[in-house]
């Protein structure tokens, strides 16, 4: 049965989206989402006149404010099991800051066993499922944390305190060879093999992170940051070897900035952002019409995905909706990017 699962994702795009519970204390009333149902969204999108207008949009799938981690994690779940078989799978987390990116994919910040985010659930799978089959596969796991800032590749587990403290860390190079595929090779690479170790990784990732930030402010929702995990698989008796990869990316908030109201550092930033979520916008709407020429080349973001986007790899996007009234531009410009990829 989950075989036949992971046929049926080949090659294709799933959208999901998730709405968060409403922090304004309004009643629903004044929530800018109508109505949800188990794959349609109807949010209210004033028109042209002044009137309150309604608009729908489906996608693979809806969680409502009350969805649970496990709950989300579970229909993640046979996408991400297909990496032990050689896929190479993609997760996005988009959406405005705010609107549950991290909360999706890492948890919410005092973590606690029901709060984990698909990123450690997806590992702890991993290793449960590659355990099971030891008898014939032998399975070695290893993850990078990378993060884009203003089209710059930096690696967020680099183990050098002094680079950690400095203000320009070291920028890294995507490469692209024939035996590795698209690949960072001077990016820390950490065999992982429990939970526990994933989770201090990403302690170590998200401290480095917020070094970066105090240097210019909080980075984290300007830029974006990518937990890479690879998995080699050798067979036990032919000796074959089998090579999957997943990248599971929190986005940079998709918020538009007021050109106007923005200058220097904070101008860039925005540019910079702008152009690389279009840019995977692109990519995943001409694989999505099938298009022959699939722009990868624009940023670095699709540049780094490149192998995980198209072709025989999976991709998944959790959409982020904030409900509140005063959300409702984002809300509807979030929803109208991933309707053009669905
Ligand atoms: P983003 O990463 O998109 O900027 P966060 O994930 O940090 O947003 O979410 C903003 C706040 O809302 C956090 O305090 C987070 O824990 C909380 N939050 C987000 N989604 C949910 C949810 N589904 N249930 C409960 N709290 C949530
Ligand atoms: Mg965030």
């Amino acid at each position: 049965k989950l075989y036949n699962q992971v046929q049926d994702l080949k090659g294709t795009i799933r959208v999901y989206c998730r709405v968060r519970p409403n922090f304004s204390g309004q009643s629903n009333s004044l929530s800018c989402v109508d109505h949800i149902d188990d794959t349609t969204i109807t949010v209210i999108a004033p028109t042209k006149n002044g009137k309150e207008g309604r608009k729908s949009f489906t996608f693979n799938k809806i969680f409502g404010p009350s969805a649970t981690q496990a709950e989300v994690f579970s229909d993640t779940q046979p996408l991400i099991r297909s990496v032990l078989d050689g896929f190479n799978v993609c997760i996005f987390a988009y959406g405005q800051t705010g609107s549950g990116k991290t909360h999706t994919m890492s948890g919410p910040k005092e973590l606690t066993e029901e709060g984990l985010g698909v990123n450690y659930r997806a590992l702890g799978d991993l290793f449960e499922l590659s355990k099971q089959r030891k008898e014939t596969i032998s399975y070695e796991i290893s993850v990078q944390m990378l993060e884009i800032y203003n089209e710059q590749v930096k690696d967020l587990l680099a183990a050098d305190g002094t680079l950690l403290c400095s203000l320009t860390p070291l920028t890294l190079d995507i490469r692209n060879s024939s035996q590795n595929g698209i690949n960072v090779p001077d990016a820390q690479l950490v065999r992982v093999s429990a939970t526990s170790d994933v989770i201090n990784l990403m302690n170590l990732g998200q401290k480095n992170r917020t070094v970066f930030s105090t240097a210019m402010n909080d980075r984290s929702s300007r830029s974006h940051s990518c937990l890479t995990v690879h998995v080699q698989g050798k067979d036990v008796t032919s000796g074959n070897i089998i090579h999957g990869s997943m990248h599971l990316v929190d986005l940079a908030g998709s918020e538009r900035v007021d050109k106007s109201e923005v200058t220097g550092d904070r101008l860039k930033e925005a540019q910079h952002i702008n152009k690389s979520l279009a840019a995977l916008g692109d990519v995943i709407a001409s694989l999505a019409s099938k298009s022959s020429h699939v722009p990868y080349r624009n940023s670095k973001l699709t540049q780094l995905l490149q192998d995980s986007l198209g072709g025989q790899a999976k991709t998944l996007m959790f959409v982020h909706i904030a409900p509140e009234y005063e959300a409702h531009g984002e809300t509807l410009s979030t929803l109208k990017f991933a309707e053009r990829v669905a």
